[in-house]
């Protein structure tokens, strides 16, 4: 029942001028969801988060809370609990890696010095590395914090693009287990994400895309043994 989502996309398409990275999509979450959206390089999962998000002009419909994307401004989404991770991770590099994580939590009224310790509960990385600059942790600790600045914003749904990109196993390890944490909270997570694995490990729900196209959704459980997808997996 789409009138209980948090999130509600249909026929979104976006172009960036003659290319057309989304070409139709359908898409919807509910509370407490975490979905996955898997797909190839260039299939537009970056445009799809970037566009919820509030950054790129789209046709057809994208509500957050029954509010139209295109009419809120990204202040308005924010305060709404809505926070993005970008794969750029967009970190102040000559600050510490505390005022960072303080900056995430601009827009809330007080909590802030619980969720910092939340934070550094997830991450005793970065408690020891509180005074640090930014620009000098790895960028795995740069990953994390830029998971952890999100979550200062105490937010309702985190939208996190790639947040296994470029990590080594152990980092991964990290990152996993913080986000198993984070999805046994209250918090609805969109994860895109090309690492399948590390998808089918957090997703309750999975959409595909191809080509700014869904090729293929449904719980995870059940497109685990879909060939499409078995085939995507294995190549
Ligand atoms: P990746 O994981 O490689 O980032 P993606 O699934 O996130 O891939 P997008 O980055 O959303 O895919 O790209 C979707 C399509 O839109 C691609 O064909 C891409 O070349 C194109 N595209 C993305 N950004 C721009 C841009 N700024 N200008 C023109 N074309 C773009």
């Amino acid at each position: 029942d789409s009138s209980e989502s948090l999130l509600s996309v249909s026929d979104l398409r976006v172009s960036y001028g003659k290319v057309t990275a989304l070409d139709g999509v359908d898409l919807d979450v509910q509370p407490g969801e975490t979905i996955g959206v898997i797909g190839p390089n260039g299939a537009g999962k970056s445009t799809l988060v970037d566009t919820i998000s509030g950054f790129l002009e789209y046709e057809g419909s994208i509500t957050y809370r029954g509010q139209e994307v295109s009419e809120s401004s990204t202040h308005d989404l924010v305060k709404n609990g809505l926070f993005y991770c970008t794969e750029r991770r967009n970190l102040f590099g000559q600050m510490s890696v505390e005022r960072n994580l303080r900056l995430g939590s601009y827009l809330n009224d007080g909590g802030e010095a619980e969720r910092l310790e939340e934070v550094f509960d997830l991450f005793p990385r970065l408690k020891e590395r509180r005074d640090q600059d930014a620009e000098s942790l790895s960028g795995g600790e740069q990953q994390m914090l830029s998971l952890g600045r999100g979550l200062m914003s105490d937010p309702e749904f985190l939208i996190l693009d790639e947040p296994s990109i470029g990590l080594a196993p152990v980092v991964l390890d990290d990152i996993s287990e913080a986000l198993t944490a984070i999805t046994e909270l209250d918090v609805t997570v969109m994860l895109c994400e090309q690492n399948i694995t590390f998808a089918l490990e957090h997703a309750d729900r999975l959409y595909l895309l191809e080509n700014g196209t869904v090729r293929r959704t449904g719980t995870t459980e059940s497109l685990q043994s879909d060939e499409f997808v078995e085939s995507y997996i294995g190549g």
